[in-house]
Formats: structure tokens, sequence, C-alpha cells
């Protein structure tokens, strides 16, 4: 499989290539060429498979030329080998209509670890291959810096250096980062906000002092969600919950909490391989720049508004580009033009083709606060399900979107609620506990290190600690 980017003008790559670069060096994200496709009967081929077998099945074309099956099978072994319930990412029902995809049951609480326990061990394989080494720079708001931490801990050929907010991330957050105790985990507590610790980040990846160093033997990579193999990863469980609802006799909706627009996106990619998908429900929080895009066109950056839902609280999402890119006929030279005014102006206004293929397969809405905590105290008192912040809004959308009643409902649990016990508390009157397995979180010691919200500072402290490449 070859993968192309949004903005045309990068190389063309393989998936070793896309999963060690991350961004493409034209500012765009990778896409695979075409859409690989399962016939109705090769989906239907596919139920009662495990998870690892699934996830063989639906992702061997994604990495076709740079893994074997086998070599995939093992990975998916040891990643999903980490997960805490056998089904990996079991489906409870709530009433006739409405499910919920548990998708917490990994070692951080978060779906995000479905996809990185996958992308440290890609990474670590393909390092291997090519004896190389590889600087991972991120900056965390909480779940996606727990999640990387732990999937890379440990592994030789990695150094990560992951940059929160000093003080402004939650307890059991900064403590799933901070008492992994490992020699290659760097945890930088930056004095600033989010947004500045993430500016930082940036920065460094385009500095050409931190390109030179070590003699240019400096490789950095990221593992936000522009990275295509979490995207891959994702797209399995979209497959696993519809096969058990009766794909592909029986069509199923999903709703997705959205952010960066990476999980949902991961649904089209489901759709557009063959599986039968009724409706996307994009839901966001106040935080709506996609549900204004998706209604109206208009999609404008303003002001974050924090809420209880910490990881829907984002000014622009950068995988959309990736959805906007496909509906726009895959025009990568018109992508550039798109996104370079949109970068400059911080607005912009979707085409028809891409507003009229958006409706076909997407809807979308905004859910407040109350109605937020109203879904969380309905799943708890209808149901006895504990619901998170970011999943009880999925759950509000799903409720809302009117769908015929004969189509099943799939809301993805993204975090498990012991991650925000201080709002499942207000809202449902309950604390929910910590799962057994990292109930003793608070009992481990920590370590970290204070830096000032300064560039130079921290670009000196992770170039002084950082391994050259080979
Ligand atoms: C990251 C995250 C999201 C948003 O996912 P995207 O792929 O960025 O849209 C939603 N809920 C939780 C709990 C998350 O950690």
């Amino acid at each position: 499989m070859k993968y192309i980017s949004t903005r045309g003008s990068a190389p063309a790559l393989d998936f070793e290539g896309v999963t060690l670069a991350g961004l493409a060096s034209d500012g765009g994200l990778y896409v695979p060429e075409s859409w690989p496709q399962f016939s109705e009967s090769e989906i239907a081929d596919m139920a009662g498979l495990s998870y690892v077998e699934l996830a063989v099945r639906v992702m061997t074309p994604f990495v076709e030329g740079s893994l074997t099956p086998e070599e995939l099978r093992d990975l998916c072994t040891r990643a999903y080998g980490r997960f805490s319930h056998q089904a990996v990412t079991p489906l409870v029902q709530l009433d006739q209509q409405q499910w919920v995809l548990e998708l917490f049951h990994g070692p951080t609480l978060a779906f995000k670890d479905v996809a990185l326990q996958l992308l440290g061990r890609l990474f670590e394989h393909f390092l291997a291959k090519s004896d190389d080494h590889l600087t991972i720079v991120g900056a965390t708001s909480g779940d996606t810096g727990s999640a990387a931490i732990d999937a890379v801990a440990g592994r030789e050929r990695i150094d990560i250096f992951m940059l929160h907010p000093k003080g402004r991330v939650s307890d059991v957050q900064r403590r799933q980062m901070t008492t992994v105790r490992a020699p290659n985990v760097h945890n930088l507590a930056i004095d600033g906000s989010f947004d500045d610790a993430q500016a930082m980040v940036k920065r460094m990846f385009n500095d050409p002092a931190m390109a030179a160093s070590h003699g240019g033997r400096f490789r950095i990579s990221a593992v936000n969600s522009i990275n295509w193999a979490r995207l891959m990863a994702q797209v399995v469980y979209y497959f696993a919950a519809a096969l058990q609802l009766g794909a592909p006799a029986r069509k199923v909706a999903f709703s997705v909490p959205t952010g960066n627009f990476g999980d949902v996106f991961a649904g089209y990619v489901a759709a557009k391989m063959g599986l039968p998908v009724e409706r996307l429900i994009v839901a966001t929080n106040v935080n709506d720049i996609l549900h204004r895009a998706l209604t109206s066109g208009d999609y404008s950056t303003g002001t974050v508004t924090p809420t209880a839902a910490p990881s829907m609280d984002i000014q622009v999402s950068s995988n959309f580009e990736r959805l906007l890119f496909d509906l726009g006929g895959r025009d990568g030279v018109a992508m550039a033009q798109q996104m370079g005014s949109f970068e400059a102006s911080k607005a912009m206004q979707l085409t028809n083709s891409q507003r009229d293929g958006a409706a076909s397969l997407l809807t979308s809405a905004r859910v407040d606060q109350a109605q937020m905590a109203q879904a969380m105290g309905w799943a708890a008192e209808c149901c006895g399900q504990t619901l998170d912040p970011h999943t009880a809004i999925g759950l509000h959308a799903a409720r809302s979107a009117r769908l015929d009643p004969s189509t099943p409902v799939v809301t993805l649990a993204t975090a498990h609620p012991a991650k925000f016990p201080d709002a499942v508390e207000r809202a449902t009157g309950a604390r929910p506990d910590l799962p057994r397995r990292v109930g003793d979180l608070f009992e481990r010691s920590e370590a970290m290190v204070d830096l000032p919200g300064e560039y130079d500072a921290v670009a000196e402290f992770v170039s002084k600690r950082a391994t050259p490449s080979s």
C-alpha cells in the first residue's frame, strides 16, 4: 500500500515510512492511495473472529509491503494482550436501540490505548529492522500522554519527552504519566497552558538547530493522531461492533465523542471499506467548530472553553483535513490552497462537494454541560452504566439523532469514568472507583522535571538527553 499526502507534494511512502514520519513533509497528512474494499461475503466471513484475528483481516491491506500477516498478528497479540477484557472492546446494551462500545479496557483507561499500544510496537519493529533510534516529543492535556508513555516505556530504541502544563492536568492523568519509571521516559512539567506546551513542540519539529544536533542524526517523531497508524488501528473496532450487531446484513450507526476528528475518521474509513454504516454522529461539546462546519460549512476557530470533557476542548481538528481531501476529489493542490488560507485567516468555508459528501454519512450535534450530565444520569438510572463525560456527550447525541428505531446506535465509550471522578460524582452522586489493576496509582512515587515556559530551556533539555539515530 502506498500513502499520499493531502497537500499533494510530499513523496508517496509505504506503511513503514508513514508510521515513522507522522506528518508529511509538505505539512499535509498521509492517507492511503485508495481505500481497500471488502465484499459483503468477506465481511460476513469475519463474524465470530477474535479481536486479534479481526484486526489482522482489517489491517492487512494497509500494511502490505511493510509487514507480513504473521508479523502483524504477533504485534496485535502483544498489544491487545495488555487489555483487561478478553473481548478487548466489549459491547454493552443500554436499551432497545442504544449500545455502548467500551474502548477503555487498556492500561491507561482511555480509547487511545487501542491505537498506541499497537503504535509503540510498530515503532519498535521498524526501528529494529533498520537498527535506528527515535525521539518522540509530544504535548498533552492528559490522555494522549499517559497512553503514549505506557506504550513505549522501557523500549530501547525510543526516548519519549512528554510536556504537560504544570498543575493543569488531573491527578489521575498526571500520575499515570509520572509514576511510569523507565529510563527512556521524560515527563516535563511546563509553566504555562497546554497551548504553550504544544507551540513549543511544534517549534522543536521545525527547529534547524535541533535537526542539526548530534551531527544531524536526530530523528524526531510525533504520536498524536495525525499518525496514520493510529487511525488504522481504530478502524478495527467499528467492524467488531457492527459484526456483533448483524453486519453486513444490518446497518449500524455510531456516535463518536470528537476532538481531533481521528476516531470518527476511522469510522469513515470503515464505511469506505464496505462496512454498512447508517450514520456517523459527530458529537462535540460547546467547543463546536466541527458542528458549525458540518451544519453550515463554517470552519472557523474561536477561543477554547474548558469543560468537563477536556479531550474535546479543541480549536481545530487536525484530521478533518483528511475528510475534506477525500470528499473534495483528492485534489492535493486545491487542499494545500484551502488549508494555507485557513492557516493564515483561521477561518474557511467548506466547498459544496465537501458539504454534500459529508452530509451523506455524517451528522453532528453540540452537547452542553447540562445535557451531558442528563445523559450520564439516564445511563446510571436506566441501566446501571456509569459513563465518563466524553461518552455521555456521545450518548446524548445518539439519543437525540432520531434514527429509525430498527437501527442500532453504538456510542463509543472513550474513557473509563474513574478518569473523571469529580464530573461523574457531580452528575450521578456516586464516585467511581479506579479499577483494581491501577488501584495503587496513588501510592507509587512520581518522577518529573519542572521547566520554565521558555522554548530554549525545553529544547536544550531534550537535545541533551535524546539518543541520536544511527
Ligand atoms: C482523545 C479523546 C477523544 C477525542 O478523540 P479524537 O480522535 O481526537 O476525536 C474523546 N474522548 C476521550 C476520552 C479522548 O481521550
